[in-house]
């Protein structure tokens, strides 16, 4: 049962072979900082993330690079807006996309490289370009040459002539082809620069993620990801670029994946359109773990829309899942005892469970077909938890552990609070539980309201049990 991924090169599920075997090298492009980012932007982070985990889960070790571009158009037309510097504003953005970011449950990258901070890797990089013949500076700008290039176009399968006919040169532009596009922009006055070989100037877009992946995962890399919309023309010119600055023949990605848009009212969202939401005030409303689910609700190459219905569900579906893991830990501490429980029938039929999970995750990390083995589980945990009145201490430790593997690859479950949160609070709670089990059985009902109400607005449920009282946080 290996590991199968849809490769937009080929446009077919091929059988995942590393370059390096046991090592994955993994390249996916990250945000422009010049803004908060979407719930668009975050359905890459969110569903390459758990590719991630996955192929980690399966014991190969991933190097993981997601850049930040921190210079561009919109960058610089944002700076100046705000009346702050490129760098000042790239600072802002990068902290937030980290708080957003962490807040989502995303790990963060093995190299987060920014491209300002490799001005001399692009530069050597174009150089390597011009050097085998596949770019040309005019005017202080260097272009690509598309026409010394006939493999463009292999990536989002469109020939040269289909391409040209959507293609224009804008004024000012000293391009030899309408589809040549430029490496260095020759400096624009205001706008940041450095010097270069072909004067001062910036580097285009592209070029920031061929030189920064090829300096920390080498010419020839395992995956690179994104957003569909990045397939052309950003994916098309990176792979012209890389392959034409090694020069090695080696072809610069071996997989190459896209997920699907997030759309609103059936439209892509995004910034442009105006018709986005972004991932602080989505956040603000709904649970962070609700929105991850949403996202692996669906796979990643299908189109999902978001709306306040699907959210809720969401929700809906996160707390089915906590409260089953709560249910788990209560039941452990009060009902952990002898029992005729079949305990090799119930490991065999996670075992099979387990299969199915592993199934789902290697067909194209099947994420929304996984989501819904984990709620096999679940239906397996809680009618053992129904039927029997006592379980022994290895159903415990069965069910938490299949739980807490699944959770560490999908992370829609979140952390054991009565476990792993600050254990001053927790026993702090469970003496309020237990002056309010007093106050009730000495009928003092106004104190065991008042326990109850304090405790609702730290986010923290009360559930009384014919076994004692149960707590939970709040999603
Ligand atoms: P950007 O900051 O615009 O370069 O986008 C960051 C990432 O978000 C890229 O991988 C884009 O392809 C992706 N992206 C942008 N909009 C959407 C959307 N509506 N749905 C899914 N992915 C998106
Ligand atoms: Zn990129």
């Amino acid at each position: 049962m290996s590991l199968v991924l849809f490769n937009d090169l080929t446009r077919k599920k091929e059988t995942f072979t590393p370059i390096k075997p046991g090592h994955v090298s993994f390249y996916s492009c990250g945000p422009t900082v010049y803004d908060f980012f979407h719930i668009g932007n975050a359905r890459p982070f969110i569903v390459f993330d758990v590719l991630r985990r996955w192929l980690e889960h399966e014991g190969y070790k991933v190097t993981f690079v997601q850049n930040f571009t921190d210079i561009d158009d919109k960058m610089i037309h944002r700076a100046h807006r705000e009346g702050i510097t490129v760098p000042e504003l790239a600072e802002k953005f990068i902290a937030e996309y980290n708080k957003d970011a962490d807040a989502l449950g995303i790990r963060r990258p093995d190299v987060a490289p920014r491209a300002t901070e490799h001005i001399p890797e692009i530069i050597a990089t174009i150089e390597r370009i011009i050097a085998n013949g596949h770019a040309y500076e005019s005017n202080g700008d260097v272009y690509f040459d598309i026409q010394s290039w006939p493999k463009y176009g292999s990536l989002c399968k469109q020939n040269l002539e289909d391409l040209e006919a959507g293609a224009r040169v804008e004024p000012g532009e000293g391009k030899r082809d309408p589809l040549d596009f430029a490496l260095w922009k020759a400096e624009k006055t205001g706008e940041p620069s450095w010097e270069s070989p072909w004067g001062k100037g910036r580097p285009g877009w592209h070029i920031e993620c061929s030189a920064m992946s090829s300096k920390y995962l080498g010419d020839n890399i395992d995956i690179h990801s994104g957003g569909v919309d990045l397939m052309f023309p950003h994916h098309e010119n990176e792979a012209a670029q890389s392959e034409a600055a090694s020069g090695s023949g080696k072809p610069f990605v071996n997989y190459w994946l896209h997920n699907g848009f997030l759309l609103i009212d059936s439209e892509k969202m995004a910034k442009s359109l105006g018709n986005f939401v972004t991932a602080r005030d989505a956040l603000k409303r709904y649970p962070p773990l609700a929105i991850r689910f949403f996202m692996l609700s669906a796979h990643y190459r299908s189109p999902i829309n978001f709306s306040h219905e699907s959210l809720e569900q969401s929700a809906a579906g996160v707390e089915r899942l906590r409260n089953c893991r709560s249910d788990l830990d209560f039941a452990a501490k009060t009902r952990n005892g002898s029992s005729d429980f079949d305990v090799s029938k119930y490991r065999s039929q996670l075992d099979e469970l387990h299969t199915k999970f592993t199934e789902a995750m290697n067909d194209d990390f099947n994420t929304a077909a996984a989501l819904g083995v984990l709620f096999d589980v679940v239906y397996l945990i809680n009618t053992s938890l129904k039927e029997n009145e006592t379980l022994p201490e290895d159903f415990f430790t069965l069910s938490k552990n299949a739980l807490d593997e699944y959770d560490s690859i999908l992370g829609v479950i979140g952390s054991d609070d009565a476990e792993t949160e600050n254990d001053d609070e927790s026993a702090e709670i469970e003496r309020l539980i237990q002056e309010r089990a007093e106050a009730r059985k000495a009928k003092n009902f106004a104190r065991s309201d008042e326990i109850r109400d304090s405790l609702k607005s730290r986010g923290i449920v009360l559930e009384d049990t014919p076994q004692g009282t149960k707590w939970k946080r709040e999603l």
